[in-house]
């Protein structure tokens, strides 16, 4: 039913409907690394509950998923034995669009709350889940999973298997950085292979076999799935010493971590065409999943500016892969081997 064409007794009732099955999602996705629907009717459902609260905003229930980062998640892992990590500084959602013109529509907006025109640095969005790293003087010291934002699982030891993630930079800096583990297409379609023969059940997408490896108790069993990771974010921008996203990047680089070669900066949003055509035709012979394009404003200064809602940052949103892409790709990993 268009929304318009809601009572509000109906509209508040879909709210709820809306939230309960988002919440339940978001378990099955988040705690137990196993959903039970596609991304897109996730997506789908949450657009939907995104309209009403627009247009109800005083129907907004306190604990909506919209106002949450990963609803449904009650940071479980401590149940599995894995203990809790604080992040002083939380660790947030994207907001998302679907098409090019919301993106136009985005950038008009925060153009106007920054005052002058952007330039954007646009990367894959690797389809993983947040890892957050913390080095003392240059080492390793701790690994956390993103959690509800606010409080994460230690996932050190899990973490000090993946070959890629250096346990000593090469500069002794004190910093907190983000990025994404992620299973790539090759080592997932082995382990359903193992797991299939096995007679185990096989993880729906190479995202929930990296979650699900990545929160081990055991850390031997996260050394035998192969994952990898790509770095791409520090709140501490000062420690590094550079002004823009794709500087970030860089320095990541010299310092030995893991980074996505494909980033690439543009003046106007118009030209996030051309990048996401290209990575729609790119995106099956990647060697990794990718779910979409993430747009970041370059200046740093300017990402401080412009800041964060209580579940995403408004100097960065993601592009979602239409969801016959996704179908596809999940095809093919589980059939071409
Ligand atoms: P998200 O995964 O859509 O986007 C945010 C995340 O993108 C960040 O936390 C980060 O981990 C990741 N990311 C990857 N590459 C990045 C890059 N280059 N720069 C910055 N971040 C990057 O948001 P979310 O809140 O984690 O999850 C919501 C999404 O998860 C939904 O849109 C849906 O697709 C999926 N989901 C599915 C189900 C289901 O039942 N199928 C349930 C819950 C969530």
């Amino acid at each position: 039913t268009a929304i318009e064409n809601l009572t509000v007794t109906q509209a508040q009732q879909e709210i709820k409907d809306l939230s309960d099955d988002l919440i339940k999602w978001g378990r099955e996705y988040y705690e137990d690394d196993d959903p039970s629907v596609e991304d897109y009717v996730y997506d789908a459902h949450y657009a939907r509950l995104v309209a009403l609260e627009k247009a109800y905003p005083t129907l907004m229930m306190p604990d909506s998923p919209t106002q949450r980062v990963a609803a449904g998640n009650a940071v479980s892992g401590s149940s599995r034995g894995l203990s809790k990590v604080i992040h002083p500084v939380p660790m947030l959602s994207l907001g998302d669009v679907f098409s090019v013109q919301e993106l136009i529509d985005w950038d008009a907006v925060t153009t106007k709350n920054a005052g002058l025109q952007q330039s954007y640095n646009l990367e894959l969005k690797i389809d993983g889940l947040a890892i957050s790293l913390k080095y003392a003087q240059g080492k390793l010291i701790q690994a956390s999973t993103r959690g509800d934002g606010s409080i994460g699982e230690d996932v050190t030891a899990n973490v000090k298997t993946i070959t890629e993630i250096p346990k000593v930079l090469k500069e002794p800096l004190t910093i907190e950085v983000r990025g994404e583990i992620y299973m790539g297409k090759e080592s997932f379609a082995r382990l359903n292979r193992q797991r299939d023969e096995a007679g185990e059940t096989v993880f729906a997408n190479p995202r929930n076999a990296a979650a699900g490896s990545l929160r081990q108790l055991d850390a031997k069993i996260t050394a035998e799935r192969k994952l990898s990771s790509f770095i791409y974010y520090t709140a501490q921008n000062t420690v590094l010493g550079v002004n823009t996203q794709s500087g970030v990047l860089a320095r990541f680089r010299q310092l030995g971590f893991p980074v996505n070669a494909d980033n690439r900066v543009i003046d106007k949003m118009s030209d996030v065409k051309m990048y996401i055509d290209e990575f729609t035709a790119k995106r099956d012979t990647l060697p990794f999943g990718i779910d979409g394009v993430v747009v970041k404003v370059n200046d740093l200064d300017m990402e401080n500016e412009l800041g964060n809602t209580v579940k995403i940052p408004r100097w960065s949103i993601a592009y979602k892969f239409p969801p016959e892409e996704a179908l596809t790709i999940v095809k093919d990993i589980t059939w071409t081997v």
